[in-house]
């Protein structure tokens, strides 16, 4: 189950991660913005507009309502007193005002609460009455019963009282409502700012999540890149790049490491090319001279001896003539043989040149030198050589053995030193081991 999502996972692709990222940092910005829109305009500017339309369509009509009606009252009773006809135009025009606001009301698009309506036409038919007492009030002539319009009036009063009591009412609910909305607005705009730092909160996490993701996609996949083509060119050829994702990486960095052991397989071979003889696979005169160089340098630091072997053939030319060119080689292939199988792990055997062999013996005295010279000699004499498949008599080799440090401080000078002994070993009838003195 594990594995398997893990798998999944491994298989998306860069583009995958590049576009989750990019859309993990930026979602929670977007989503941010229309929140914020959808909530600010439903539960902030909505409720304030409501407030403001309130104020203005309602709450101010009915202010003017309950001005009004004090002022129609006020010019009904002076008439009832004194009878000026300046204030039955007085109670024309604020009945007028009256009327304007009812149907100024009435057309108002928000009616804010549902009681409003029902409370408004109560009102209204309130003034309904109020209107008509007053113009029975208006049309009595100023010489008239006087118990007659003291009840006029005291009814009126009553009708004016109630309507003065249903505007309060109105007003109040209003002004309840105004509250209600206010606290609500504040209430919402206190939750939207918790919300906001939530919200930016969940932004920056989100955000985070996406750089982490596009991070670990693509940059730090980048980065071991980086890292293991510089290490491979600086040497590290140990150094394995490992990428799990995306794709598209890991096969990068898989073709990169394959690539690379090829190379590595490559350089080995061309190395043991390099050093090794064509003909007979021993390591040649480059990797001798090479090899013989160190092995001193360590044998002065380690103060022990090393010991070389040259080993020439006898009378190879003379071979070649019998057997050819192509039986010579052979020969030097089955000497070569010899030789290696003679040698222990330590021991190198190298073809020197030509005919000629020379074997490298760490950690070997003289004396022990010389018993392994002589040993090689008659190896390489009792070899029996086959050449086309007929049997061939043997070769013999003659041997210079010169010991570090005791006939030489330097490679060149242990050299001369065991070519001067072949020297002797051949002057000597061949077949033969001679030891180097120092003397000569
Ligand atoms: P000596 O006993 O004094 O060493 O006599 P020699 O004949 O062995 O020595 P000389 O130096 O006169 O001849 C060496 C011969 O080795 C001559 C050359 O043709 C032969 N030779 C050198 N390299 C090769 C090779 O790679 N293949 C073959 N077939 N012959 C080679
Ligand atoms: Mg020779
Ligand atoms: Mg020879």
């Amino acid at each position: 189950m594990y594995q398997n999502a893990v798998r999944f996972w491994q298989k998306r692709s860069l583009r995958f991660w590049l576009t989750s990222g990019l859309v993990m940092t930026i979602s929670p910005f977007i989503a941010f913005s229309i929140l914020t829109y959808l909530f600010v305009n439903e539960r902030i500017v909505s409720p304030l507009l409501t407030l403001s339309s309130e104020q203005l369509g309602i709450l101010s009509p009915v202010n003017a309502l309950q001005k009004n009606a004090w002022d129609v009252s006020r010019a009904i009773t002076n008439f009832a007193i004194d009878g000026d006809a300046n204030y039955r135009a007085e109670y024309t025009a604020h009945a007028q005002q009256i009327d304007d606001a009812f149907s100024q009301l009435n057309q108002s698009p928000s009616l804010v609460y549902s009681r409003l309506n029902e409370d408004l036409s109560i009102a209204q038919q309130q003034w309904t009455k109020v209107a008509s007492h007053s113009e029975v009030i208006l049309a009595m002539p100023h010489n008239h019963d006087y118990s007659e319009s003291g009840s006029r009036v005291i009814e009126f009063e009553n009708e004016i009282n109630k309507l003065g009591y249903e505007l309060e009412q109105i007003y109040e609910d209003l002004q309840q409502h105004n509250k209600q909305l206010h606290h609500q607005v504040i209430e919402t705009i206190e939750q939207a700012e918790r919300m906001y730092v939530l919200v930016l909160f969940l932004a920056l996490l989100l955000g985070l999540l996406g750089l982490v993701i596009i991070n670990r996609s693509l940059l730090s996949s980048m980065d071991k890149l980086t890292e293991g083509a510089s290490k491979f060119a600086t040497g590290d050829t140990n150094h394995h790049i490992d990428i799990g994702i995306p794709v598209e990486m890991a096969s990068v960095a898989h073709t990169f490491n394959s690539m690379k052991n090829k190379i590595i397989e490559q350089h080995k071979a061309l190395k043991l090319v390099a050093n090794m003889d064509g003909l007979t696979g021993l390591l040649n005169r480059r990797k001798f001279d090479e090899q013989i160089d160190q092995e001193i340098k360590l044998a002065q630091q380690g103060h022990y001896p090393i010991s070389i072997i040259i080993l020439d053939i006898d009378h190879f030319k003379q071979f070649n003539d019998t057997y050819g060119h192509l039986g010579g080689d052979e020969a030097l292939k089955t000497v070569a043989q010899t030789l290696a199988k003679s040698l222990g792990s330590n021991d190198k055997a190298c073809r020197y040149g030509g005919e000629e062999f020379v074997v490298i013996l760490p950690h070997c005295a003289s004396s022990t030198a010389l018993r392994i010279a002589e040993k090689l000699r008659q190896c390489v004499a009792s070899q029996v050589i086959i050449i086309e498949e007929r049997k061939v008599t043997t070769l013999t080799a003659s041997s210079g053995v010169a010991t570090f440090p005791e006939h030489g401080q330097t490679t060149q000078m242990l050299i001369k030193r065991a070519d001067q002994a072949l020297y002797k070993a051949k002057a000597s009838g061949r077949n033969r081991v001679m030891m180097a003195t120092i003397n000569c």
